[in-house]
């Protein structure tokens, strides 16, 4: 069973309108778990729509999705909402750290949505920032910590509830070229070490060769699908 599996996918924005505009022109495609992949091409060319549709932000106009075999694509905001918390962890180019509020809480957030008990969220937290090397860092808030930290945060709160998936929507493109390389190592360390799936939107190939399979878009449709060796 794979993890992901899309199955002729639309997306139609504006359907009652008059110039309904089609961001998915149906897209079919299957992602194993384990898999680093990287999704690319040009602005407009359906990668955002793609994204939250795989992360369960938005439903498909047409057509099926089924995560870890579920069929998600006709459920109810908060049905969506519940498979987000427990499948999938997001990290997004802008941090989206919540501020005035210190890196441990930040990360354990998701939680606070799976009713763990706090002595364990904080554990938990502390944890997962450890691993993203920012131990000794937890009481500082986002804007005590450069970029680079600050995304390391969003990645310990995107693994700290074990999702089996990772989206992340341009991961580095707020970080300078070091920082940036020393992030993608993290996603690399994520995916061989804890067999997390990660699945990344970038118009970089820099970033993108990282992964070991390169899904390009255009015109709301997959029009080449690599598998490769990552770096
Ligand atoms: P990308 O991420 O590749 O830049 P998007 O998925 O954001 O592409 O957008 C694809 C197309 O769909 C764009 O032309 C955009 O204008 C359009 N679009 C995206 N979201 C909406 C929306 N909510 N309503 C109408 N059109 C949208």
């Amino acid at each position: 069973m794979p993890l992901i599996r899309l199955s002729d996918v639309t997306k139609i924005y504006g359907a009652e309108n008059k110039h309904p505009f089609t961001a998915l022109a149906g897209v079919s495609l299957q992602i194993e778990a384990g898999e680093f992949a990287a999704i690319m091409g040009p602005s407009g060319s359906g990668k955002s729509t793609l994204m939250h549709i795989l992360g369960c932000l938005d439903t498909p106009t047409t057509g099926e999705y089924h995560l870890e075999g579920d069929n998600v694509d006709r459920l109810r905001g908060d049905q969506l909402a519940a498979i987000r918390n427990k499948k999938i962890g997001f990290v997004f180019q802008g941090f989206n750290l919540i501020p005035r509020t210190n890196a441990v809480e930040n990360v354990e957030l998701p939680m606070l949505y799976s009713n763990t008990p706090p002595e364990e969220r904080r554990r938990r937290a502390a944890e997962a920032l450890r691993r993203m090397g920012l131990a000794g860092w937890e009481g500082n808030r986002p804007n005590e910590l450069s970029g680079g930290q600050q995304q390391r945060v969003a990645i310990a709160r995107a693994i700290v509830n074990d999702a089996p998936l990772i989206l992340a929507d341009e991961p580095t493109g707020n970080l300078d070229t070091k920082t940036s390389a020393e992030i993608m190592e993290l996603f690399v360390r994520i995916n061989r070490e804890e067999g997390k799936t990660i699945i990344l939107v970038t118009h970089e190939a820099d970033i993108a060769a990282y992964s070991r399979r390169i899904i390009r878009v255009r015109d709301g449709l997959i029009v080449d699908d690599e598998r490769r060796e990552g770096r």
